[in-house]
């Protein structure tokens, strides 16, 4: 059975080129209004023309899909949201996929670099997540994806700004995921990897940017039920990202000498737990006083 977006309208954000392009052409393909917005910028994030997004609306109309173009930059989300509502008088589904580099050693980075970077990741997802929000909430529906990225998990030599960025689009994702839980609004975030004009890699058929699409296009489907997750997807690989602790050790009354002394228990990842939500997180931490004050 066919998975169609029929009736859902969706903001795919940097839409004009690499990813963001093939998410857009492939959600129209499924029934799927789209607004394509793309300013039309450099990938250091400088300039701007119309004629990115513009292109993009062309092909998805020409092969009978229904698409209109947004211009406007991320930072300016009420003005993208507005374009769907104006439109298509709703919006289901948000994919935060615009984004900029510039890479720089941490020596030579400039607070222009610092700053740049979280305004169009962080502040653009914020902003363009925020104006679609109390429409997801009236119609207890929607749907939104952030982008990550592994340089946010691993660290990137190059990359202090963008990786730092891309982390806070996990948390942002994460919470976002539980304030949406009971209005029916999920909220995942994705790593892609795809040769794309952000990465310049020239393995540039291993991994295209199709690769990644059917992922993304599922995490946003009706069908789709997971929240507050990390998904991974480039060159046919398509998998979960989770954090793990390590089994730790209670110190008590510890010094830093007690620390240093236990640093294998503190550090060791032999038995690695899951941890699902801060709920159990919490409850695991309450045990942990519980058994204290039973050994009292
Ligand atoms: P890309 O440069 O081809 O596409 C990004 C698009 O965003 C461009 O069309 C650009 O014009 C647009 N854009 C930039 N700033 C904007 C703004 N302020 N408002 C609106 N649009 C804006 O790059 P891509 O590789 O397709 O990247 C898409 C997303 O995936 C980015 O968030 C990127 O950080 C992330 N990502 C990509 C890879 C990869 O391997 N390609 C890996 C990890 C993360």
């Amino acid at each position: 059975m066919a998975l169609r977006f029929d009736n859902k309208v969706a903001i795919v954000t940097g839409a004009g080129g690499g990813l963001g392009r093939t998410y857009a052409i492939e959600l129209a393909k499924r029934g799927c209004k789209v607004v394509v917005n793309d300013l039309g910028g450099d990938r250091h994030g400088s300039a701007g023309s119309t004629s990115m997004a513009d292109k993009v609306v062309g092909e998805i109309k020409a092969a009978g899909g229904q698409a209109v173009a947004n211009y406007n930059s991320v930072e300016e989300g009420d003005k993208i949201v507005k374009t769907a509502i104006d439109a298509w008088g709703r919006i289901d589904i948000v994919i935060n996929n615009a984004g900029i580099l510039r890479d720089t050693s941490f020596v030579n980075m400039k607070e222009v670099d610092w700053d740049l970077i979280f305004k169009v990741h962080v502040k653009g997802a914020y902003s363009v997540t925020k104006a679609a929000w109390p429409y997801m909430r009236d119609q207890k529906y929607g749907r939104i994806v952030v982008t990550s990225s592994n340089a946010a998990v691993y660290g990137n030599f190059g990359q202090v700004n963008y990786s730092a960025a891309k982390h806070a689009l996990i948390g942002f994702s994460n919470s976002l995921a539980l304030e949406g839980a009971k209005y029916n609004i999920l909220s995942n975030a994705v790593i892609p990897t795809a040769g794309s004009r952000l990465t310049q890699t020239f393995m540039v058929d291993a991994l295209k940017p199709e690769y990644v699409t059917p992922l993304v296009c599922y995490m946003v489907h009706d069908s789709f039920k997971d929240s507050g997750k990390l998904f991974e997807a480039g060159a046919q690989w398509y998998g979960t990202l989770q954090y793990y602790r390590g089994e730790g050790k209670v110190l008590q009354n510890a010094t830093v000498e007690t620390i240093h002394d236990n640093w294998k228990a503190v550090s060791s990842m032999d038995k690695p737990k899951h941890v699902a939500s801060i709920a159990e997180q919490s409850a695991m931490l309450m045990d942990m006083l519980g058994s204290l004050e039973a050994e009292k």
